[in-house]
């Protein structure tokens, strides 16, 4: 067994998807090989053990596969944020931009309690609209955010700066140029 398995081996590049010049890292590779899968949570959650970390929220959909892993591993608990309309009672809502409009995305209003120490979970970070937005959610519920993870950075899109300079450590394992 190589020890020095390399996680960025494990996603799959899929040039002009979903768009022209657009490259999409597909991560469903590495969440089928069961080796991969185990060690991104592993080493998603190594700064964390001990934190005493209540919540882990994860942005739908890769963002659900990742937390839930997350989540047991942490023995916390799993906070779904979810596109608009897909959550059943009283949500709070934020708005972020897409390159062509916006978006929305929603969390329960009785998800978080205020002061609980929750840790936010996406499979990559790109521009960080998505997540901004997902600190805002947390934010405003009155949670302390104790990081975000994500397994790919896009740095050239400066996303995780952006995180960072709303006062949230970011942690990512792989990142593309
Ligand atoms: P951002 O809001 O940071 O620009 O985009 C990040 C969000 O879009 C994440 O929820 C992520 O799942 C999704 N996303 C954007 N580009 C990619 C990509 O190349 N691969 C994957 N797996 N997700 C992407």
């Amino acid at each position: 067994e190589t020890v020095s398995m390399n996680l960025a081996d494990s996603i799959r590049a899929i040039p002009d998807y979903p768009r022209p010049g657009i490259v999409f890292r597909d991560i469903t590779t590495l969440l089928g090989d069961a080796r991969a899968f185990r060690r991104a949570v592993d080493e998603l959650v190594q700064p964390f053990a001990g934190l005493k970390i209540a919540k882990i929220a994860g942005i739908e959909a890769r963002g659900f596969i990742l937390g839930g892993a997350v989540a047991h591993q942490l023995s916390a608990g799993f906070v779904p944020v979810r596109k608009k309309g897909k959550l059943p009672l009283e949500t709070l809502r934020a708005t972020y931009a897409l390159e062509y409009g916006t978006d929305e995305i929603e969390i329960h209003r009785d998800a978080v309690q205020p002061g609980e120490r929750v840790l936010l979970v996406d499979d990559l970070i790109a521009t960080g609209g998505t997540a901004e937005a997902a600190v805002n959610l947390l934010a405003g519920l009155g949670a302390e955010v104790v990081a975000a993870c994500f397994i790919v950075d896009l740095p050239e899109l400066g996303g995780a700066d952006k995180i960072r300079r709303l006062g949230v450590p970011v942690r990512t394992l792989v990142s593309f140029g």
